[in-house]
Order: C-alpha cells, then structure tokens, then sequence
C-alpha cells in the first residue's frame, strides 16, 4: 500500500499565499496588512476587540489608533462594517485603545527603545 504523505510544499505555497492578507479600516479606509489592524466583533450591542481574531461573527478592522476610532465613530462607520443598526458601543474599543496608546509612549521619547541596562543606569 502506498502512503501518500499529506503533500509536504502545501504549507509553503499556502503561507505565500496569504504571505500580507489586507483588511480595510473602517475608521481611515487605509487598506492594511490585516496584523496591524485591531479586529473587532460586536457582542450584544458592544464592539469589543478581538485581537487573537477568535470571536464568531461579522469583524471590523481597525488601527489600533485613537484617531481612526473617532474617525470611524464620526463616519458612522461601525453599523455599517457590522451591518447593524447600532447605536453600538465603542467604550470597549476606546479602552483598549488607551492601554495601547500608553504602552506606546513609553518609546516615544527616543526614536529607539532604549536597552533596560541603560535604563536603569539613568
Ligand atoms: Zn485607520
């Protein structure tokens, strides 16, 4: 009997493939690489981020950028994306937002974060 190994290049063609899937923001409609992009899926009338992608149904993306959820706020962007009729909640999104945006000044003050030896040095 001839043992016909699941076809070994599968996984290499596949990754090539789909090497940069694209996603639109609903916030600034910049079409970007789907992992810089924060999905997003409502649950009972909230948006809530759904970054590991997991969550069932009909996902939005955004940047992870305070500026675009107001953007997207603005342009009523979210029932359309998700097809409802909303009002949706965005506190969710606004929040996770924050924590990114905080996490992210940490490195602002040099164009480069700065080695944890130097650091503590200071
Ligand atoms: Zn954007």
């Amino acid at each position: 009997m001839r043992q016909v190994p699941p076809t070994p290049r599968r996984g290499r063609l596949q990754e090539r493939d789909r090497a940069v899937p694209q996603r639109t923001c609903v916030g600034c409609r910049v079409r970007t690489a789907k992992s810089e992009l924060l999905r997003l899926v409502v649950v009972e009338g909230v948006i809530v981020p759904d970054p590991a992608g997991r969550l069932p149904g009909r996902g939005a993306h955004l940047h992870p950028d305070p500026a675009c959820l107001a953007l997207a706020e603005r342009r009523r962007a979210f029932p359309r994306a998700f097809r409802l009729a909303g009002p949706l909640d965005a506190a969710a999104v606004q929040d996770r937002l924050a924590v990114i945006a905080a996490r992210q000044q940490d490195g602002r003050n040099g164009m480069y974060p700065a080695p944890a030896g130097l650091v503590r040095d200071v």
